[in-house]
This record gives C-alpha cells, structure tokens and sequence, in this order.
C-alpha cells in the first residue's frame, strides 16, 4: 500500500502551531514511506473562509517547508463531483430525502430534551421496508440524510489513541446535503478522502466525533477506511488550551519574531512525539524515526523556553550567507539601506551566537551599518579626557598599520600601553565612538569587518577639532 496523506485546513484562520504540528507530521509519515502529501483546502464555510487566512496558511506551509505532492485542492471547486455523489446515493438507497422543517426539528429537539435524551434526529423520512412515508409536502426542499446503519458499532483503531468505538444508536442521520443542494462538512470530507486515496488521516483530536459517521459513509460507498490518528490538543505554557492569548498564534507570526523555521519544525516535532532523549535533530533525522507509535495520547504543553533555545542553537550554525539575507530583509523592514556598508556575511558571524533570533541579530548588527552617535551620558562616562586622547593616537596608527585583525589586536593595546590606559580604558571608548555601546564581540574583528575607512570616519566623529 503506498501511503498517502493530507493536510486538510479551513481558510477561516491562520496557519497556528496545531495545524503545522498536524502538517508537519503528515507530511512525514508520508516521506518516511515514499509516499505522497495531499494539500487540501476546505474552504466550505464561505462565511467564514477569507483569503488573507488563505494566504497565510500556503505561506507557513512554504515557510516551514512542507512541500506538497498534490494539490492544493479546494473543495469549493469540487462542488459537482459532491453532488454526483449524493446523487448516487439516492439511487442506491444509501441516502434519503428529508422534508421535516425546522419548526418540526425545534419541537423534537424540545421534547428529546425534556426526557433528558441527546437531541436526534428521529428517521421520520427513513424510507424502511414495510412503512410508508407520508407524501412529500409542496414547496419544501429537502435535505438529504445518509441512512447510518443503526445496529452494531463503528470502531477503529486509532494511530494515537488506540481503540475507539462508538455504538451506532448513539450516531443519527445526519444530513449530508442542505436544502439548497450544498454537501455538508463530513460528506465532503469523506469524498475527497476517497478520491484522493488517503491512507491514514492525521488530524486534531476536535474531529474524534466526526470519525465513525465519516468511516459509515466510506462503508456505505464501498471505499477502503483509512488509519486515524487524532492528535491531543496542545496546551500553552500555563496549562491552557493554546489560544491568541498565548501571542503567538499564526505560524507566520514566529517568522516576524525572528525565530528560524528549522527552530519551530524541530520543536514542532517533539511536540507530543518523541525519540528516545533527542531533542535537536534535522528534518532528515526526523523523517527517519517518524512514526505513531511514539506520538502520546495525552495535551502537549507548550514551552517557548525550550523553543527560544533550539532558536539559539539553529541561529549558531546558521549559513552565514542566509543570515546576511534575514538580517538584511529585517533591516529593510525598518527602512535601514545596508547596501555601502561592511559586508553583512561577516557582521552576522559576529552575532549569531549571541542573540536568540533574528530580529536581535538585526538590532545587533544595525550599527555597523548606520553610525550611532553614543548618547551623551555615554559619552560624558566614556569618552573622557584620557580615553579620546588615546582614540586621537589610535586613530593615527589605524591609518597606517595593516588590515587584519590580530594586527589590529595589538595596534590596540599597544596604543593603550603607550598612552598610560589599561586595555578596556581604550577598548571601550573604542567601542562606543564606533558603535555607540560599549560592549561588542572581540574589537580585533570589529574593527577588521568594519572597514579602515568606516573606522577612521566614526573616530573622526568624536575626536575634538
Ligand atoms: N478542515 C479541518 C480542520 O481544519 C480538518 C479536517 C480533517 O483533517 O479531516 O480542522
């Protein structure tokens, strides 16, 4: 059998940290075993689909690298072969009209729950050998019902939560098309799991009851039932269900802040599965031990500590090339030009093991490309008498000696020997004449990426006269 699975999100949100969880391990199961990954959107809900939700969902799917096989789908765009379906069923017999109006149902519904019963639909219209039903009533379009079977039970095993099964008195009719023709939610589904020959269905454990009215109907048009797995909700950092209140809700959204979507694959994938004690691995690694039997039943807390630090990890063996881009983009962003400047490859290096994402590395790097002029507090703290006198006789040397960092190095401290100043006397008025703070990484490489002539100008800067 070659397997074959799908991601199925509704346009009525963003991409959030479940529906890449349930994508990303989707996606690879289906890697792991050469087959194939669906994308599908289920754009039905028209009322509530938009194409901003839309859009942010194909781009967190292309942010995170979760490339599909097929697709995308729409369902809206489907709407024929739907209705061909229902219509088969109707000839079969496997599905019926159903006239009861609403006021009817609101009457049934009151009186099921007067007698403490769950509400359900009662199969006035069930068309059953040896009754007669009464005639259709004029001007009532109908609704079709998918006929359940009412004996026995509707069970599978699930991927994730082991057996689950549910009694078929418990399941009603329910409706698979409305009165103005449109399929229903599970019908839909059910179909296109079908056509598209799926495999195992991964999803969120919100949809368990959906699952044995969903494997009725396969049964019912003669279609293979494929595995199910539900995956368990995931929990915020204080214990509750994950909501907007916990920030970061669109996929996209750690994209703004910076982090790595290597970061948030890994940490995505150790969320509720695991593989033994590992915690940092590639998405190769992980294609490679995927598998359902490590995922647990129970809610997977959230814990952006653990993710801030796999960030920290990606971020220090980041392609330096591919940081220059993210931190260039993010400059961009709040107008900063870097073109002129040192070369960014270079600057990042500097930084990437000391921030914890991208935007900090932005920030970090932003004063290598526009001079900042040090606050005057830092300056009456910093560039003292003795210290720009020190700068004024470095600064001469800089001119002349050669460009290259231990040189550099010890152009440095020997100036500050010569000049009566202990090395942080001169290092850090160093610091803060060239980048206007007065900590940074090593000044030897400081001073060497940024360039004699950006040196000698940002000296000149704060040199007297
Ligand atoms: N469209 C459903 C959702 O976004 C997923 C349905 C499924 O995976 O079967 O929750």
């Amino acid at each position: 059998m070659k397997v074959r699975t799908r991601f199925a999100p509704s346009p009525t949100g963003f991409l959030h940290i479940g529906g890449a969880r349930t994508a990303l391990f989707a996606w690879a199961y289906a890697r792991r075993h050469g087959g194939t990954f669906i994308l599908r959107i289920e754009d039905t809900d028209v009322a509530r689909s938009t194409p901003q939700a839309l859009q942010a969902i194909l781009d967190g799917m292309q942010w995170l690298g979760l490339a599909h096989d097929e697709g995308p789908f729409y369902q809206m765009q489907r709407m024929p072969r739907y209705k061909e379906v229902i219509a088969e069923m109707l000839a079969a017999g496997k599905a019926y009209h159903c006239y009861m109006s609403k006021e009817d149902l609101d009457t049934l519904r009151a009186e099921q729950e007067g007698r403490k019963e769950k509400p359900r639909y009662d199969g006035r219209w069930r068309p059953e050998p040896g009754t007669t039903l009464p005639p259709p009533p004029d001007g009532v379009p109908p609704v079709v019902r998918f006929r359940n079977p009412q004996d026995g039970v509707v069970a599978w095993d699930d991927q994730v939560k082991g057996r689950i099964e549910f009694a078929n008195s418990e399941l009603d009719d329910f409706i698979i098309a409305r009165a103005d023709g449109t399929p229903t939610y599970n019908f839909c589904v059910v179909v296109d799991d079908r056509d598209m020959g799926i495999t195992h269905v991964l999803r969120g454990d919100d949809h368990v009851n959906n699952t044995p009215r969903q494997i009725n109907l396969l049964q019912a048009l003669g279609a293979p039932v494929p595995h199910y797995g539900h995956l368990s909700m995931i929990l915020g950092d204080d214990g509750q269900k994950l909501s907007k209140r916990h920030g970061a809700v669109s996929v996209m959204q750690y994209e703004e802040e910076g982090y790595l979507p290597e970061a948030v694959l890994n940490y995505l994938a150790r969320l509720g599965w695991s593989h033994g004690d590992e915690e940092v691995f590639s998405m190769e690694q992980f294609v490679q031990w995927f598998d359902f039997d490590h995922i647990t039943a129970s809610a997977a807390q959230f814990n952006t500590e653990k993710l801030n630090w796999l960030n920290a990890h990606y971020l220090k063996q980041a392609d330096p090339q591919r940081l220059a881009g993210e931190a260039t983009r993010r400059l961009a962003r709040q107008g900063v030009v870097v073109a002129g400047g040192p070369d960014m490859a270079r600057v990042v290096v500097l930084y990437r093991d000391r921030v914890a994402n991208l935007n900090e590395l932005a920030d970090a790097v932003h004063p290598f490309f526009v001079a900042a002029k040090p606050a005057d507090e830092m300056r009456a703290q910093h560039l003292t008498e003795p210290a720009l006198k020190g700068l004024s006789a470095l600064r001469e040397r800089l001119s002349a000696c050669a460009w290259q960092a231990a040189e550099l190095g010890q152009t440095v401290k020997q100036t500050a020997t010569d000049s009566g100043l202990k090395m942080p006397q001169l290092a850090i008025p160093l610091r803060v004449a060239l980048l206007g703070m007065p900590q940074s990484p090593s000044i030897d490489a400081v001073l060497e990426v940024l360039g004699r002539e950006r040196v000698l100008a940002r000296l000149a800067a704060v040199l007297p006269g």
